[in-house]
């Protein structure tokens, strides 16, 4: 016999007295393709919204090695030692494609898999960018309800999924790596800018001259941007994950960011920002999904791609006469 499915309020209930079992469950849905779940989970989603919100959303980014895994098994062990409640969540778009995140991963971050005051869930499963930052944005609310005061989001530092981390966090933390003199160099602008906080980790051992030579330069680097319109100037630090050193400057800059953005009402305009940058988002994303996945249009688009390819018609009157079919 099936086991009985949960109702939408006992799975909230239990949510909301901070049961982690029910917390998982309703991500699952968040994440699950059956309709009928999902469902049920914006069942759930709307339950939780009111209890949501009371968190501190840390974006964390870096490319592969660079250690974030090592770092937020640091930081969020240093975070729950200070009385938090700490939640890692991850965005890898690549996920689906390469079975098995490398993000999130539990095997670095052994001592906070078996704190009780931590909970990570690694990236969830999907074809595009969008669907996945959409579905951690929905388990960052089920988080929040279920008494997660931190919640941490890490992404790799390659494409765009730190634009998408960025419009869904209150702060965002670079992690960097000392190079040979050349810090500066091939480095995102675009990145730099969204940045927060950059940490120089592996400050250790022989890399520990090296890092404090990249820190000053970071440092003059980041002086030479426009002042953000959180008035905050991004703060450049060393860190070893590894010695678990650095984790209490880390937070101190967050508190300091949070308080300069508090008062000066910032974080909720940015906050604001973000949910209706969402609303817009999630519309666009169903639009396209239901627009692409009607049969009509899944043949005729192909149709249409031939005669485009061709030279038969051009792509305008191609996309008119999609989008002016009726099913
Ligand atoms: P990720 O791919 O960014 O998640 O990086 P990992 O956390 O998996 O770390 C990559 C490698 O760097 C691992 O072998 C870590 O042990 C090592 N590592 C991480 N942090 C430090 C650090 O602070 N110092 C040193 N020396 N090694 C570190």
């Amino acid at each position: 016999r099936r086991k009985k499915q949960k109702s939408t309020q006992e799975i909230v209930t239990a949510i909301l007295s901070g049961n982690m079992t029910a917390l998982s469950q309703a991500i699952t849905l968040v994440e699950s393709k059956n309709p009928k779940h999902l469902e049920q989970a914006n069942a759930i989603i709307k339950q939780c919204l009111p209890h949501a919100n009371q968190s501190v959303r840390i974006g964390i980014t870096g490319v592969p090695g660079v250690g974030k895994s090592t770092f937020i098994e640091a930081f969020g062990t240093y975070l729950t030692g200070i009385e938090k409640k700490v939640a890692v969540l991850a965005v890898d778009p690549s996920s689906s494609i390469t079975k098995g995140s490398i993000l999130g991963d539990k095997t670095r971050m052994e001592d906070l898999v078996k704190n009780e005051n931590a909970f990570i869930r690694p990236s969830p499963s999907g074809t595009s960018l969008g669907g996945v930052a959409r579905k951690t944005r929905e388990t960052i609310i089920l988080c929040e309800a279920a008494g997660f005061d931190t919640i941490i989001i890490e992404t790799v530092g390659v494409g765009q999924s730190e634009t998408a981390v960025h419009s869904m966090v209150d702060f965002f933390l670079l992690l960097k790596l000392a190079g040979a003199g050349d810090e500066l160099q091939g480095i995102k602008r675009g990145i730099i800018e969204m940045a927060d906080m950059i940490a120089i980790n592996k400050a250790d051992g022989e890399n520990l001259k090296s890092a404090k030579l990249a820190k000053v330069e970071f440092n003059r680097a980041l002086h030479l941007y426009p002042i953000k319109a959180s008035e905050w100037q991004p703060k450049v630090i060393t860190c070893s994950a590894i010695k678990k050193e650095g984790m209490e400057a880390v937070y101190t800059i967050i508190s300091d960011y949070l308080k300069l953005t508090v008062d000066n009402s910032y974080f909720y305009k940015k906050r604001n920002e973000q949910n209706k940058f969402w609303l817009l988002q999630t519309i666009e994303d169903r639009l396209k999904s239901e627009f692409f996945n009607r049969i009509n249009i899944k043949k005729e688009l192909e149709k249409q791609l031939n005669l485009v390819e061709n030279n038969e018609t051009t792509p305008f009157v191609a996309a008119e006469y999609l989008l002016g079919i009726k099913d």
